[in-house]
Formats: C-alpha cells, structure tokens, sequence
C-alpha cells in the first residue's frame, strides 16, 4: 500500500480519499481485543468518533453499549470497527470509491481478528461485504457465508443501533440479532458473558 501505512491493526497515514482527508480531524481505527470473538462493522466515523478517535462512541456507541450488555457482552470484550475509518462530510454515506479504497484495510483486520462471527452494523457494511444488495429489516438475525479477503467468513446481518432510535420496532431486532452474536462467543476464549457473574 503505497499511499496508506498499516501498523498491526493500525493505520497509521493514509491519503487515498481527498475529500476525507480534508474533512477529518485524525484517521480513527478498530478498537477491542486482537483475539475477539466478535467483530462489529460500521459505516464510517460520525462526529463524534472523529472527535475521539474511536467507532461508536456517540448517541449511537450508547445504543450499541446498552445492546450488548442486554445481551450479556461487554464492549471491552468485543472488536470494532467501521468499513471506512474517516468521516465523511455531513455524515454522508461513504461513497463506492471510498469504500474500495479503505477495503483492504479492513481485511486486513478481519484476518488478523479472525473472528467467529462479523456482525455487520447497518446496510453500507452488510452490502459491502456481502457485495449485494441486503434488506437489512428483513434479513436482520440471518448468519450468512461470504468470501472476505479471500476467506470464508460468518456474517451476522443486524440494524444499525441508530436504527431503533428513529423507529422503536427495531429495538427488538436489534436486541435479538445482538443475542445471536452471543451465541458465538466462547468462554474459553477469555470472552466471558456479564451474566457469567
Ligand atoms: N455509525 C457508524 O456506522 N460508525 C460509527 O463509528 C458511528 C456511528
């Protein structure tokens, strides 16, 4: 990669898109363990996330937080992530060229995760990594099969959390996808459930 450096599951400088790269305070990478069960995928950094440099860590990191402890998961437990780690301007969708561009990057993190199940957070990361066109209510709970970075891979499809805060009938397919992404953690791991306690 010519233009972007990766460090680990870090990135550390990349230029590939102007217009981000004018529009973000700081590139903002993956959080969780290196060795987690599971790893959420989101669009791109918000506001909020540019800010702090960390994914999910405004309104909508507060409905994911609480999702997870309901399902008995803690975040620190979990991996994740967003398919394109700048933020775009006005909280736009990334666009396709955006997308390719910082696509290696999440193989890269993918494969080195390795994880037991990707849960895909909205439709941007579920149709791009599934590479079709997802109808996210409907499909919500599903664990489907598809070749990422050359590797067959679990994907979990689930609402995005911001979702059940402009429409309440999400909230319960939002808590049961999150139950399903449960089932794949694994105590002996070092993933333990809140409930185990
Ligand atoms: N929405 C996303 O898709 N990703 C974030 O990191 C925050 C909000």
């Amino acid at each position: 990669m010519s233009d972007g450096v990766m460090d680990g599951l870090e990135v550390t400088a990349c230029e590939r898109c102007p217009t981000l790269v004018e529009c973000r305070s700081r590139i903002v990478n993956g959080v969780g363990p290196a060795d987690a069960d599971l790893l959420f995928v989101g669009e791109a950094p918000g506001q909020y996330e540019d800010e702090q440099g960390e994914p999910f860590v405004g309104r909508s990191g507060d409905v994911l937080d609480d999702g997870l402890r309901d399902a008995g998961l803690d975040r620190g437990d979990v991996r994740i992530s967003n398919c394109v780690r700048c933020r775009p301007p006005d909280n736009r969708d990334p666009t396709d060229e955006e997308l390719a561009n910082c696509r290696g990057y999440l193989e890269t993190e993918i494969d080195r995760i390795d994880p037991e199940v990707v849960v895909t957070l909205g439709k941007v990361p579920a149709e791009h990594l599934l590479e079709r066109d997802v109808g996210v209510t409907n499909e919500a709970g599903d664990v489907v099969e598809a070749e990422i970075g050359g590797e067959r891979r679990r994907v979990l499809v689930c609402v995005h959390p911001a979702a059940t805060l402009y429409d309440p009938s999400q909230r319960d397919t939002f808590a049961s996808t999150l139950e399903r992404a449960a089932e794949f953690t694994d105590e002996t791991s070092g993933q333990s459930r809140i409930g185990d306690f």
